[in-house]
C-alpha cells in the first residue's frame, strides 16, 4: 500500500536498522524500543493486522514466527515476549501486521 510506513520501511523507501529480510518477511529496530532488544518483524505484503489474515496467508503467518524464533536464537535471547497488537483498541498504532519481538527486560505497555 502506497501510504502505509512499513510497505515504506520493507522496500527501503523509509530507512531502518534492518535484522533480517527474505522474500516474504522484513525484520528492523523498532525506532522507539521498550526492551534492550526491540525488532519489529513484518511480511512485506500489506496486510493490516491479524484481523486480516485468510486462509491463504497460513504459511506466512508461521513464517512469521519462525523468523521470530530465529532472531531470537541468533541474538542468544535465553526469553523474550512476542506481542501482536490488533486494531485500534487493541494498541496497533500502525495498520501494517506486525509482530513485537522483546528481550525478557521488558518493561510497561506497547
Ligand atoms: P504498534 O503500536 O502499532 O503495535 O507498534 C508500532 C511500532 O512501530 C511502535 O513500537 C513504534 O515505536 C514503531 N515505529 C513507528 N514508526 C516507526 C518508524 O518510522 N521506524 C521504526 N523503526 N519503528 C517505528
Ligand atoms: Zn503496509
Amino acid at each position: 500500500m502506497e501510504s502505509c510506513l512499513f510497505c515504506k520501511i520493507a522496500k527501503g523507501e523509509v530507512g531502518s536498522v534492518k535484522v533480517f529480510e527474505n522474500e516474504n518477511i522484513f525484520a528492523f529496530n523498532d525506532i522507539n524500543p521498550k526492551a534492550k532488544i526491540h525488532i519489529l518483524i513484518i511480511p512485506k505484503n500489506h496486510i493490516e493486522s491479524i484481523k486480516h489474515l485468510q486462509q491463504t496467508d497460513i504459511k506466512l503467518a508461521g513464517e512469521i514466527l519462525l523468523v521470530a524464533k530465529e532472531i531470537a536464537d541468533v541474538k542468544n535471547m535465553s526469553g523474550y515476549k512476542l506481542i501482536f497488537n490488533v486494531g485500534r483498541e487493541g494498541g496497533q498504532d500502525v495498520s501494517h501486521l506486525h509482530v513485537h519481538l522483546l528481550s525478557a527486560d521488558f518493561k510497561g505497555v506497547i
